[in-house]
């Protein structure tokens, strides 16, 4: 079982966070530092640490991951322009929070990805 992060506590409405979808699989919150004028972490519901963690039984909740960024977007009016999805893994590729989560980021052009 891994180990919990305040992402869990997010997720249970323990510690404050600006939540902006909420189902039975996954969390979609603001993120505290945005990096972009759109800038939310969208998370699974139940704890998997990295990528390297992920299993066939996580796919519904990875899957879901992907609809509601692609649903947020719309919402917000930036599917048209585009926008970027982003799992960082383990040291290298520069994870801080031990919880797996997707960064949507949109609003402004983002640039090349590698930089
Ligand atoms: P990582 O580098 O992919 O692990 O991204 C972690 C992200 O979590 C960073 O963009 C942080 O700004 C964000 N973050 C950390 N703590 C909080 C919080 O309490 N609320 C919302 N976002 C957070």
């Amino acid at each position: 079982m891994a180990e919990e992060t305040l992402f869990s506590k997010i997720i249970r409405k323990e510690i404050p966070a600006d939540i902006v979808y909420q189902d039975e699989l996954v969390t979609a919150f603001n993120d505290i530092n945005p990096r972009a004028p759109h800038h939310v972490l969208i998370v699974p519901n139940m704890v998997i640490a990295t990528v390297n963690d992920v299993t066939e039984a996580d796919e519904a909740a990875l899957g879901r991951m992907i609809t509601v960024a692609a649903t947020l977007a719309k919402q917000r009016g930036i599917d048209e322009d585009g926008y970027r999805l982003i799992i960082n893994c383990n040291r290298h590729g520069g994870q801080e929070v031990y919880h797996i989560h997707m960064h949507l980021l949109g609003g402004k052009p983002l640039g090349p990805m590698l930089s």
